[in-house]
């Protein structure tokens, strides 16, 4: 059977008032939880997703129990947010290792929602089986960014996928081939960004117990800023009796071409489009429709006075166009714009809004008939 020896130590780090993070461990789960929201709310969050997800996964072992216990934990978050609006947004990182069940025996795999880590070591050497799901690595990994810009973006603590979301989480599931000897590094945010990859391999492939090598990579994040909090789980496998192939993602999760040769194991759940997400667009579409009426009607019953080769015309829509919209020349009145008193004539080269065909007629009208009345005057 497969079996492993773990441990784990969280700390609040020197500038933090309090520790929001929240672990767990035990001889088939190690869980890192790393919650943000104000009010003490990110540390309510984190406890939830451990502890559902912890119970979650104990009453279904499997791969697909791994996605399920994130869509519990995700729900639980979101139902405690709605009954204490004081912890409304709030949210947590979730990075699991479990042996699942998987023929007849136990085998590893691991899950991951936020910017927490897993690592795995063996002989001396570190790979990161988990991506960030920050906004600096999607940059990444379109190729908008180069790695060494991701490491020091500024947006690379601005996290695209947490748990405490209205929609179902998208986390990565991956399984893990591991054999005897191999230690995985589990990790909040606050040990990767203060501690160097090869300060990890040094101290948690130092031949100590799990426990000091989980306080001794604490103790270094501390030292080197401690400026969040501090979550680290470590595990040592001491027999593996079975490995989940990687054909077995492929039932729970859409495969996806690894981008980078550390995450080869790495199967994007598929974005599927729901009922609602047609009714969605659907109301979308008709609303676009209504848009576009109401515009068109609007245009349509726009009139306005101008002068049009020396006369005085009569134009449809608005006088310097609206939108897509020209405005369109609807009728010659068939009154010269120079037989206008002076202000008409000078409003008239502004334009005159008016409110219907009939109106604008009855207008031009009214303005020829005043300039013939003081030219009679006048003469
Ligand atoms: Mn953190």
């Amino acid at each position: 059977m497969t079996t492993w020896r773990v441990a784990m130590a969280t700390d609040t780090g020197r500038v933090r008032e309090a520790n929001e993070d929240a672990g767990y461990v035990d001889e088939r789960l190690a869980v890192v939880a790393d919650g943000m929201g104000g009010h003490a709310a990110g540390e309510v969050a984190s406890a939830i997703a451990v502890r559902e997800f912890r119970e979650h996964v104990a009453a279904h072992p499997s791969l697909a129990g791994l996605e399920t216990a994130l869509s519990a934990a995700n729900s639980a978050i979101m139902r405690d947010a709605q009954a204490n609006p004081g912890r409304a947004g709030m949210g947590t990182t979730l990075a699991a290792v479990v042996l699942v069940e998987y023929g007849g025996d136990r085998a590893p795999a691991w899950v991951n929602i936020g910017d927490s880590r897993i690592y795995q070591l063996r002989d001396g050497a570190l790979k990161q089986l988990t991506q960030d799901h920050s906004v600096a690595e999607e940059w990444f990994r379109q190729g908008r960014l180069t790695a060494e810009e991701a490491a020091v973006h500024p947006s690379r603590h601005q996290l695209t996928r947490v748990l405490g979301m209205p929609e179902e989480p998208r986390g990565d599931v991956g399984v893990l081939s591991a054999q005897a000897g191999d230690r995985i590094v589990l990790c909040s945010d606050g040990l990767s960004n203060e501690v160097t990859n090869e300060e990890i391999v040094a101290l948690a492939s130092a031949p100590t117990s799990l426990d000091d090598a989980a306080r001794n990579l604490v103790a270094r994040a501390n030292q080197n800023g401690g400026h969040d909090n501090i979550t680290v789980a470590i595990i040592e496998f001491d027999h593996v009796a079975a490995t989940v192939p990687d054909e077995a993602l492929a039932p729970i999760a859409a495969p996806v071409v690894p981008n980078r040769p550390s995450t080869t194991t790495v199967r994007r759940r598929s974005r599927q489009i729901s009922w609602r997400q047609v009714g969605f667009l659907g109301a979308f579409a008709g609303l676009l429709i209504a848009a576009m009426v109401v515009l068109n009607w609007y245009n349509a019953s726009s009139y306005y006075l101008g002068a049009s080769n020396g006369d005085v015309a009569v134009f449809q829509g608005q006088p310097h166009g609206f939108l897509w919209f020209h405005p369109q020349q609807v009728l010659d009145t068939g009154y010269r714009a120079d037989q206008l008193l002076p202000g008409d004539a000078a409003a008239l080269q502004r334009t005159i809004a008016e409110p219907s065909l009939a109106a604008a007629i009855a207008h031009a009208s009214n303005l020829h008939d005043q300039w013939v009345s003081a030219t009679n005057g006048n003469g």
